[in-house]
């Protein structure tokens, strides 16, 4: 066991504060990860709010690390000390049910282990990202492309392959009309994303203010929902649209500007329940479906198309002292529009 620094929730509604996690001595199939940078994504602040249920406290969160390797295991042969790498919302998973073997680790039938507040296979907590260092099997362990700037790779890690995996799937590119819905950590990766798909982009936030960097960032179009003219603008104009909000939405309304045959996709994962309308569907064979990440292999599919097409995240560098008042920003959704934490300040 190896003691290192690390900035932990207390509970659900305390500030986070300064102190330690113990990472386990590396096994032979394990990589010791010296962490340089860690994304926030608003799934941290569910989980320590206990959006999703009780947890287990102090808590290190964080899934988008990025790092070098310090230390591999006697049997590793993915990844070499030097390496650059990535680790993201999950650390291990079965290997051997339907889903892992079709690619679809974070729906292994066993459970996939999270990157944090998971019960690992020694049955201790997983402790996440904000921290200086972390110890994960090889197979979960990405090689980052170096020509990807080290801090704008981390919120790939989340916000990229929770973006990218739905993209694909339901076929955004050339000639698809996709709308992504709020304009945060993931709605900016799905917005360039999608453009680098060769889809035509609108952005649907909450109002104007975010306008030029939406455009900036790819958009073809950006459009406020606080203004009812834009459902009228935009009735059945969608071949998609990938919901990354983290509050609740009238799925009645977004469903209703989906063309036929359109998909509504969910990524936002608010604790509330959401309605809708058969009539939305049927109105149009239009569907509402939800997606969860992405599988290893995508993951790194992901990181190489982003590398390919100079994709990034536009990120907020913070130092760990500032980790608490980002939190207050993601919260009221100014964030831009990634903060990622210098994990050398962490202590
Ligand atoms: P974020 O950076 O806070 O972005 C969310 C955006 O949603 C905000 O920037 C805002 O955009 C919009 N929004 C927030 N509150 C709203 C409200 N009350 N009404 C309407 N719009 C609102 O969060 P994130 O890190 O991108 O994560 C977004 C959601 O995805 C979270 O629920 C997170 O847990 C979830 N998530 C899911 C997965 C998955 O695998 N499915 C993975 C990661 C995260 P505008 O200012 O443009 O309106
Ligand atoms: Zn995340």
């Amino acid at each position: 066991m190896s003691q290192v620094a690390a900035y932990l929730a207390p509970n659900a509604t305390d500030p986070l504060a300064p102190g330690i996690v113990e990472r386990r001595e590396v096994g032979p199939n394990d990589v010791r990860i010296e962490i340089q940078w860690s994304g926030i994504c608003h799934s941290d602040i569910h989980t320590v709010r206990g959006d999703w249920g009780p947890q287990h406290y102090p808590l290190a969160v964080g899934h988008e690390i990025v790092g070098v390797v310090a230390e591999v295991g006697a049997e590793v042969t993915k990844h070499q000390v030097g390496d650059r790498v990535g680790v993201g919302c999950m650390v291990n998973s079965c290997g051997e049910c339907e889903n892992c073997v079709a690619g679809d680790e974070q729906f292994c039938a066993k459970g996939s282990v999270g990157t944090y507040g998971s019960i690992d296979r020694d049955g201790t907590v997983t402790q996440g990202g904000y921290s200086r260092e972390i110890v994960v099997v090889e197979d979960f362990v990405l090689r980052v492309p170096e020509s990807i700037p080290i801090e704008r790779a981390a919120p790939l890690l989340c916000a990229g392959i929770t973006t990218y995996s739905p993209l694909k799937r339901w076929g955004a590119g050339s000639g698809k009309r996709v709308g992504v819905l709020g304009l945060g950590g993931l709605g900016h990766m799905a917005v360039k994303l999608a453009k680098a798909m060769g889809a035509e982009v609108t952005v649907l936030s909450q109002s104007l203010k975010k306008q030029d960097d939406g455009l900036r960032l790819g958009a073809d179009h950006f459009y406020a929902t606080s203004d009812p003219a834009t459902f009228k603008t935009l009735s059945k104009q969608f071949d998609l649209i990938i919901n990354t909000v983290s509050a609740p939405i009238d799925v009645d309304a977004y469903l209703r500007l989906l063309a036929v045959d359109g998909a509504l996709v969910n990524v936002g994962a608010p604790p509330e329940p959401m309605s809708l309308r058969a009539g939305s569907l049927i109105g149009g064979r239009r569907s509402f479906a939800g997606s969860q990440i992405g599988g290893i292999a995508e993951t790194q599919e992901m990181l190489d198309f982003c590398a390919e097409h100079g994709v990034a995240a536009d990120v907020e560098v913070i130092d760990a002292a500032q980790i608490n008042e980002a939190w207050v920003r993601v919260l009221a959704s100014d964030v831009r529009y990634r903060f990622v934490i210098d994990a050398s300040t962490l202590g």
